[in-house]
């Protein structure tokens, strides 16, 4: 995964979807407008921020990444497995007007120009694209939405309206929590043993770093979860790239719900035909 800058802007991207010439960024929080807990690069609305800072930050971002920001498509993330497929009349809903949907968490679009947007501090940003059928998707992975597999939804969702072949999509893992900061109590453990098998569990879930005494709190490898994910809806392994920058490692980059809880600003992920 790369780190760039452009007018001052700072965004993550991935070598496999700038190869395929697909635009796309992660954004950090580096190069906006909004200040205390948003610095500043805030993309998120409703977060106690102000709506003209978070303008001016998408219209900064927008430029950086060469998108246009009128024809922007936001979800509306409630920790579902909800994914929809938006067409042209979404363009620049939940920026030109409001949002006419709730409870999804993903997106998928054949239209060019449309850029889908989603947000995040710490869940896992998962980027979709099928270079055959000229497809992108986004969505939101929590943990929720890890042992629902909205990953293998989303394929599913892009096969049945698209058909789209699992062995040609290009997936990536954008900055989110990493498996040395993700601390999880004994029923989120549980139900990811539930959903992926007591043959993944050591794959997945190590003793506690912080609490080794606690038997009932775990360290969870969320992008190893939404890698099985991937593998399970039939991606090939070489068509998946995985970030190497956690959100909680590095505060200065990235807004972490770990680490400053619910004041603060939302990263947001990035993809347009
Ligand atoms: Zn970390």
């Amino acid at each position: 995964m790369n780190k760039e800058t452009k007018n001052g802007v700072t965004y993550m991207t991935f070598d496999s979807l700038k190869k395929a010439n697909v635009k796309h960024g992660f954004s950090t929080r580096l190069g906006g407008v909004s200040t205390g807990v948003y610095d500043s690069l805030n993309l998120g609305f409703n977060r106690g921020d102000s709506d003209d800072n978070v303008r001016e930050n998408y219209r900064r971002i927008s430029a950086a990444l060469d998108m246009n920001y009128q024809r922007m498509c936001l979800s509306k993330q409630t920790h579902t497995t909800n994914v929809i497929v938006v067409d042209e009349k979404d363009a620049g809903n939940g920026i030109i007007r409001p949002l006419p949907y709730d409870d999804v968490d993903g997106l998928i679009t054949n239209v060019k120009d449309m850029p889908l947007v989603t947000f995040y501090a710490d869940c896992v940003p998962l980027y979709f694209y099928d270079p055959i059928n000229e497809v992108v998707a986004l969505s939101h992975s929590g943990w929720r939405g890890t042992v629902g597999k909205i990953g293998k939804i989303t394929i599913e969702k892009m096969s049945q309206h698209f058909g789209t072949n699992p062995k040609d999509v290009l997936c990536c893992i954008a900055p989110s929590i990493c498996k040395n900061c993700y601390e999880v109590s004994a029923d989120v453990a549980d139900e990811f043993i539930r959903a992926f098998g007591p043959e993944n569990k050591d794959r997945l879930l190590r003793p506690s770093i912080f609490n080794p005494q606690d038997a009932d709190k775990y360290m969870l490898d969320l992008w190893e979860a939404c890698k099985l994910v991937f593998l399970e809806a039939g991606v090939p392994e070489s068509n998946i790239e995985i970030t190497d920058y956690c959100t909680r490692c590095n505060p200065k980059l990235f807004y972490s719900h770990r680490i400053m809880g619910a004041n603060r600003g939302s990263l947001a992920a990035f993809i347009s035909l």
